[in-house]
């Protein structure tokens, strides 16, 4: 099946940190395949920015590299690399001094959109957005996207958004979270508000509780240092799973558009309850044969930074009552997984015989691998012998079931960097959500800080520390196995 293609106004977009990593190996390869894709119109072009002495034949060599690395063979077309790579300009330039600006000035057309991507340190957020202002390439045609971390507390974040608040319109700053742009994401949405089927279940009184889990199998590797003074709950918790868990519970929106969906979730974030600590458990991956440990990694032989971190959360409403919403995420688990598990409660009443069994219905929601989602049902057992219940999935994977193979399936970055051109914010973080996300987390970091609270051991390739299962098995529950 060939994805539908709609063209988009002709643009600038000028990456600051052009030259880095998530340049390279995220936002020009998706620029790449919106390229490939005919999405691209004929007057959009790319602009790199970054310190480094290039000019714009040595950066499409860089980017040339970067695509060899980063996008598969079979959608590395010779004459499309090419003709992609014609599009991109490079201006050396320091977000912190005056050298390249007037050269970027110069550069950028005043009648076509023009977005800037942060993609750079947080340091330099406000730096860029002045510069941006004093050279006078703003305007209402321009937005800027800016790159988690949002902040490190509530504080930090309102002072980010302050700062980018004196310059642009809340209209104009696209907050990326990758998570957000995944089809399943939006197919979560699709599912719960397209189908008449879940929503009349989708509650306190039909649903038993639901897991949102995020593993990574790598380690913090040489990302050490800075990962020490984030941990696993300002990581990822604070941003990627909170927007998991408000697109699970909001309420339906009134339509599908930027501000009616983001006011439903802020309304989720508001209701969450503060976390008993005797709800929180908090791990550090042990070394093995193959990596060190997380103290060795994060060089401080004192740290109590989480790599790995489960909770049970409330949210207060009357949709939720009663309906806790378990979260876990970290770091050299056993299997690289994102998925949301809405488990449902068992039919009231068994009208079979007790050794007949009985079962939930459980919906999976999989992010990766394999982007789909599957249904448990109890169906009988096949075969004479009598009335015996099995739970069997009817599964969908999404490129299976729509005929896409890998490379067709758009990737989060490609639609999102497509909604900043098409002026859609739906899938982006608005200030207030990210505000809101740091008050809650906040005063659960601060409590465990005071407390000192050592987090768990745990052996890499695992679910994480036993006490995380315990979490759920406290509770008469289990996590969903993590599959590799
Ligand atoms: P990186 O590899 O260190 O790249 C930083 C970029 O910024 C380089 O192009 C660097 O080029 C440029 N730069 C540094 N100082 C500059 C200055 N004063 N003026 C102009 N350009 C400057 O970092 P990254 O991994 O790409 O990450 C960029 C941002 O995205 C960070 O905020 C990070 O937290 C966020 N992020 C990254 C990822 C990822 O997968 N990498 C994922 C999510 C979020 P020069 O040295 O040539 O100036």
């Amino acid at each position: 099946m060939v994805s539908r293609v709609i063209p988009v106004e002709p643009f600038d977009l000028i990456i600051f940190g052009g030259t880095g990593d998530l340049a390279r190996r995220k936002v020009l390869p998706a620029l790449y395949r919106r390229f490939l894709s005919g999405q691209m119109p004929e007057k959009a072009r790319i602009i790199g920015a970054a310190r480094s002495d290039l000019d714009s034949a040595g950066y499409r060599k860089l980017i040339g590299a970067a695509l060899k690395e980063f996008v598969s063979e079979k959608a590395r077309k010779p004459d499309t690399v090419k003709a992609f790579l014609k599009r991109l300009e490079y201006v050396s330039i320091d977000a912190t001094g005056t050298d390249g600006w007037q050269d970027l000035a110069k550069l950028v057309r005043a009648d076509v959109i023009k977005a800037y991507y942060f993609s750079v340190g947080p340091a330099l957020f406000a730096p860029l957005a002045e510069r941006l202002h004093e050279n006078g390439i703003t305007g209402s045609k321009c937005r800027i996207v800016v790159e988690k971390p949002f902040g490190h507390d509530l504080a930090s974040a309102r002072a980010l958004n302050d700062t980018l608040a004196k310059y642009f319109d809340e209209a104009q700053i696209y907050r990326i979270d990758h998570y957000l742009g995944k089809e399943t994401v939006q197919n979560l949405m699709a599912v719960r508000f397209g189908n008449i089927l879940f929503e009349p279940l989708w509650n306190a009184q039909y649903i038993d509780h639901v897991q949102i889990t995020v593993a990574e199998t790598v380690s913090v590797g040489g990302r050490g240092g800075y990962y020490d003074k984030s941990g696993a709950m300002r990581d990822m918790i604070q941003n990627h799973l909170m927007q998991l868990l408000c697109l699970t519970a909001m309420e339906p929106p009134s339509k599908f558009d930027p501000d009616a969906v983001r006011d439903e979730k802020l309304k989720v974030i508001r209701a969450l309850q503060p976390v008993d600590s005797s709800d929180i458990v908090r791990g550090q991956y042990a070394g093995d044969e193959d990596e060190p440990s997380y103290i060795e990694h994060s060089e401080n032989p004192d740290s109590i930074t989480e790599s790995f971190i489960a909770m049970k959360l409330h949210i207060a409403n009357w949709r939720w009552n009663g309906t806790p919403f378990y979260l876990r995420t970290g770091k050299r688990m056993r299997a690289r997984v994102s998925e949301i598990v809405v488990r449902f409660k068992e039919p009231p009443h068994s009208i079979f015989d007790a050794d007949a069994g009985t079962n939930a219905n459980q919906l999976t929601i999989r992010l990766q691998p394999n982007e789909g989602m599957d249904l448990l049902v109890t169906i009988k057992e096949p075969g004479p012998g009598g009335m015996r219940l099995i739970e069997v999935p009817l599964d969908m994977t999404f490129a299976d079931a729509l005929g896409q193979d890998d490379d067709e399936v758009a990737d989060a970055y490609e639609r999102l960097i497509m909604d900043v051109i098409r002026g859609n914010q739906t899938l982006f973080m608005r200030g207030d959500e990210v505000e809101a996300a740091w008050s809650w987390t906040d005063p659960i970091i601060e409590g465990w800080t005071k407390r000192g609270d050592k987090p768990k051991l745990y052996e890499p390739g695992t679910a994480g520390p036993e006490d995380a299962l315990m979490l759920l098995h406290k509770d008469g529950r289990r996590w969903r196995d993590l599959k590799p």
